[in-house]
């Protein structure tokens, strides 16, 4: 990489985005772990639904119209029981705390 190609930036800011903010910026919602159908087809609502992005070479995402060279990816989401939703939040609730006393 060539010393003209490099940039300087003065900073990255993190966030972690509300429930309502991950489902609305989802383009779909992951309910299965199944990834492909006996026909080699992307199972919708499995782990390689199409809505996400495409890897394979000569196929479009069914959310940009993009081929694998140019669709950027999509998030998809998954809604986690009400177990895990308060595991998940006492999780970042210790972790964030952690954080602010460094
Ligand atoms: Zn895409």
């Amino acid at each position: 990489m060539s010393a003209e190609a490099t940039k300087s930036i003065d900073g990255i800011r993190f966030s972690v985005w509300s429930p309502n903010e991950i489902r609305k910026y989802s383009v779909a919602e992951i309910t299965t772990p199944e990834t492909y159908d006996e026909d080699g087809m992307a199972v919708q609502g499995g782990l390689m639904d199409g809505r996400l992005g495409t890897l394979e070479p000569g196929q479009k995402c069914l959310s940009c119209g993009n081929t694998s060279a140019r669709c950027p990816g999509h998030f998809g989401h998954i809604e986690l029981a009400t177990l895990w939703k308060d595991t998940v939040r006492t999780y970042f609730h210790k972790t964030n705390n952690f954080y602010r006393k460094i």
